[in-house]
């Protein structure tokens, strides 16, 4: 995830096919977590010359051990679209957390919290890109989330990134397959993911090639 989010800051977006581990605390583990690698990411990017930092998490299940490591940090800002309880805190000062209760809700509730940042800047964001909200999903599926919806939600992501010229460096996460959730269902849940950040980064690149085209075509300057 570190070098994910280092790469993000040249190429504009990077991915990481790692975990984000956003359960772990300071001092202990969590949820399956050893340690919380978002936050290191955040930490070497800061590090690397990042001004301020966007977390946006739209897993399952909410990110506290996250939250409990960047409270008191205005350098680094949480956005946390959750349908699931587990690991829930407070928000801290400048941080927002949402749960869920309606499927009809998400992607409204994400596309609020994501408008409500136009007037903050950000030198790059992490996104978690949790799918353990798809309905079926063992452990945090949501009755009425399909993958259309989180389709939805991953091309609503990268084209507001895009749209507004942050990098973004993702890494995917609830990867947990049931009786009615298999391997392959959940692959083609997370390159629904892949897909979108690709598509958006093809149309940010067509967009510089035909700004340098455009000039081009200008008469020589003085
Ligand atoms: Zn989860």
């Amino acid at each position: 995830m570190v070098q994910a989010a280092l790469a993000a800051l040249t190429d504009g977006v990077a991915g990481s096919l790692s975990l984000g581990l956003r359960h772990a605390r300071r001092d202990r583990g969590n949820g399956v977590c050893t340690f919380n690698s978002l936050v290191r990411a955040a930490s070497a990017a800061l590090h690397a010359g990042a001004e301020r930092l966007l977390i946006l998490d739209l897993d399952a299940h909410c990110s506290g051990g996250t939250g409990s490591l960047i409270a008191g940090n205005p350098a680094i800002r949480l956005v946390d679209v959750s349908v699931n309880a587990f690991d829930r805190s407070t928000p801290t000062r400048g941080n927002a957390l949402d749960l869920v209760r309606r499927a009809a809700a998400y992607l409204p509730i994400i596309e609020r919290r994501l408008a409500e940042l136009d007037g903050d800047s950000f030198g790059l964001v992490l996104y978690y890109a949790g799918m353990d909200a798809r309905q079926h999903c063992p452990i945090g599926g949501y009755p009425g989330i399909d993958g259309a919806l989180l389709e939805g939600r991953e091309h609503l992501v990268f084209r507001w990134a895009r749209q507004r010229g942050l990098p973004i460096a993702f890494v995917p996460g609830g990867g947990y397959t049931g009786p009615l959730l298999n391997r392959d269902s959940l692959v083609a849940l997370h390159r629904l993911t892949l897909a979108a950040a690709v598509a958006h980064h093809r149309s940010e690149a067509r967009a510089g090639e035909e700004a340098i085209v455009d000039r081009a075509d200008q008469p020589a300057g003085r």
